[in-house]
């Protein structure tokens, strides 16, 4: 925070790749929002969706979707929530609450949904203007550095399986073991599953079982398929791994009934024969991270049993290095800005 206190320092994408770090005016939240001072915001992958422009962004744009911070002002008509309170905004920017989605109960598909650093302001800042229907409560057990990464890369791995047709003893599958994986074999094996990591040669194979995986399969050496059948089938793929191919892989690895859950955004095709679909009644679905309840869950349950990601902290005046380097695949696994 500057002197003055009528400006904060943010990192904003002004033209494709291109991070600056800017003073922006403070101004009060608006109705139903909430005002933050933001601790730490996590460096997504999906940034990538506002700095080089994947999605159409209106630059200046700071990205930005899992911040951590303390409520110091509330907007008109926000009720539930207190200056003070430490809250996680993630990427779902909010539900509106009246659409036939939300009437419907399905908050995470709201057709008036904006998405945080897409349509408005992230937090790659020291202040974030933050919807009140899309805040994730905080533990004070947690730290805000790591409750950061675990509001997207962790929302999206623990809800996916918390929400999968899988129950306690059964053969899950994390394929790909980085930022996400390595957050998904954790919540899997705490969760009581059997657990399957699949990576791309044997270097990740003592990292994966550190991480708690039962069976590490390298995906170089072997057929995944083969791999999982040998166990007896998954019941879920967890596909972390964006790459279509490596996706369309896992699915002979399938019990019948089993399912494919798609966490990684590509624009890549999944090719599959409709026949390994039919025989056994296999499916391959998506899961967008999750509900502001599932948020606050996803929390407890990582205070609870110590799932944390593996992060890296730089100062938000370094966010354009951190973005590099996460774009660049050298993150091991998450980066964290750091905000004083
Ligand atoms: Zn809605
Ligand atoms: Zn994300």
């Amino acid at each position: 925070m500057s002197k003055a206190q009528s400006t904060y320092r943010a990192v904003q994408a002004v033209s494709p790749g291109k991070l600056e770090m800017v003073e922006k005016q403070l101004s009060g939240p608006t109705s139903g929002h909430v005002r933050i001072r933001v601790e730490a915001c996590g460096v997504c992958h999906s940034d990538s969706g506002t700095v080089d422009g994947l999605f159409p962004i209106q630059w200046p744009r700071v990205p930005g979707h899992e911040a951590v911070g303390r409520i110091d002002a509330l907007g008109d008509g926000v009720q539930g929530w207190r200056v003070g309170a430490r809250v996680g905004v993630g990427f779902l920017g909010g539900n509106c609450g009246y659409c036939e989605r939300c009437r419907n109960g399905d908050l995470v598909n709201c057709q008036n949904q904006e998405f945080t650093g897409i349509q408005h302001d992230g937090g790659y800042a020291e202040v974030l203007i933050a919807k009140a229907s899309g805040l994730i409560s905080v533990p004070d057990d947690l730290s805000s550095v790591d409750a950061a990464p675990l509001l997207c890369a962790g929302l999206t791995t623990f809800s996916a399986l918390r929400d999968s047709p899988a129950r306690a003893g059964d053969l899950i599958a994390v394929l790909g073991i980085g930022g996400l994986g390595h957050l998904g074999v954790q919540y899997a094996r705490h969760m009581g599953f059997e657990v399957a990591a699949i990576g791309r040669g044997a270097d990740k194979a003592d990292l994966a079982k550190k991480l708690g995986a039962h069976h590490y399969i390298d995906s170089a050496a072997s057929d995944p398929a083969k791999a999982l059948q040998a166990l007896g089938g998954a019941v879920v793929v967890l596909a972390t791994a964006s790459a279509g191919k490596a996706v369309a892989e896992t699915v002979k690895g399938l019990r019948p009934g089993g399912r494919v859950i798609a966490l990684g955004v590509t624009e890549e095709p999944i090719q599959l024969a409709s026949m390994d679909l039919v025989f056994g009644s296999r499916g391959v679905d998506g899961a967008l991270t999750g509900n502001p309840g599932a948020g606050d869950a996803t929390l407890k349950f990582s205070a609870l049993t110590g799932v944390a990601a593996m992060i890296e902290t730089v100062p938000l005046a370094n966010a354009a290095e951190a973005y590099a380097k996460m774009m660049a695949g050298k993150a091991r696994f998450r980066m964290v800005l750091t905000m004083t």
